[in-house]
């Protein structure tokens, strides 16, 4: 809550005084647990705010307040992207999200850990694709400012993405279900509309290709450490 709060205050600051452009790396989880489906910008979310996600949720809404207020009050040219779900090569392995957990997983022929019974769904986009969106978003003329939501509307279940995952690995892995975690979304999508309209933007690689490349990426950093990862074990 205090990075969002206050070191969105800082950066604002910074950019009122130096005279920069700023973009506010938001988040779909502005939206909380979705009543609408897709999400568009306009719906204004449904977010337990004394729950576990709450420091996170209402620290980045708090964020998007101060930002478009820097706007009013200070004039201070801000961009707003609520991004969506992103995944590929460089995440951290042990952040604990979807991606980087199932992955790892596979590559040891170890229990794949879904959460509740699976069924809940995420849309997911290349990295590549939203950098180029942001960047793309940072170079509009300076206007005032609406959120946009920045994301691949390609929407699947955690299950699908497991299966995908151990299909791609060639990984002797089983799924294992655990408890889902408190608040967590049931669906998420991105209505993107605003986004392909004003950046003249659509997200192009498809995720089995960006699925593979995030599984490369993650295969070597496991060899490195001299962890065999599943192929090279199974010898397929
Ligand atoms: N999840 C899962 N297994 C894991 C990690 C996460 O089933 O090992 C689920 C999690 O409960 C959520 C979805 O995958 O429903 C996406 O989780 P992540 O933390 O990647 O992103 P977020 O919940 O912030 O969208």
């Amino acid at each position: 809550m205090k990075t969002c709060a206050q070191g969105s205050l800082n950066l604002l600051e910074m950019a009122r005084f130096s005279n920069a452009r700023i973009f506010q790396a938001s988040t779909s989880e502005v939206y909380g647990d979705p009543e609408t489906h897709p999400q568009h910008e306009g719906y204004r979310g449904s977010v337990n705010p004394v729950g576990p996600r709450a420091c996170y949720d209402e620290g980045k809404r708090c964020a998007e307040t101060l930002f478009l207020n820097y706007y009013r009050q200070h004039k201070v040219p801000v961009k707003v992207g609520r991004i969506f779900n992103t995944y590929g090569p460089y995440m951290r392995s042990n952040d604990g999200r979807v991606v980087p957990n199932l992955i790892g997983q596979a590559l040891r022929n170890r229990p794949l850990t879904i959460y509740g019974d699976g069924n809940q769904t995420r849309s997911f986009c290349y990295v590549d694709d939203l950098i180029d969106a942001a960047q793309r978003f940072m170079a509009t003329p300076d206007e005032v400012p609406v959120p946009l939501n920045l994301g691949n509307p390609a929407e699947i279940t955690m299950l699908e993405l497991a299966d995908t995952i151990i299909a791609l690995t060639g990984s002797r892995s089983r799924i294992t279900f655990r408890p889902l975690p408190v608040d967590d979304p049931i669906r998420r999508c991105p209505d993107i509309s605003h986004a392909r309209e004003k950046l003249g933007w659509t997200p192009s690689t498809p995720f089995v290709e960006g699925l593979r490349r995030t599984i490369d990426y993650f295969e070597s950093t496991l060899m490195a450490k001299g962890q065999t990862p599943s192929k090279a074990m199974t010898g397929s």
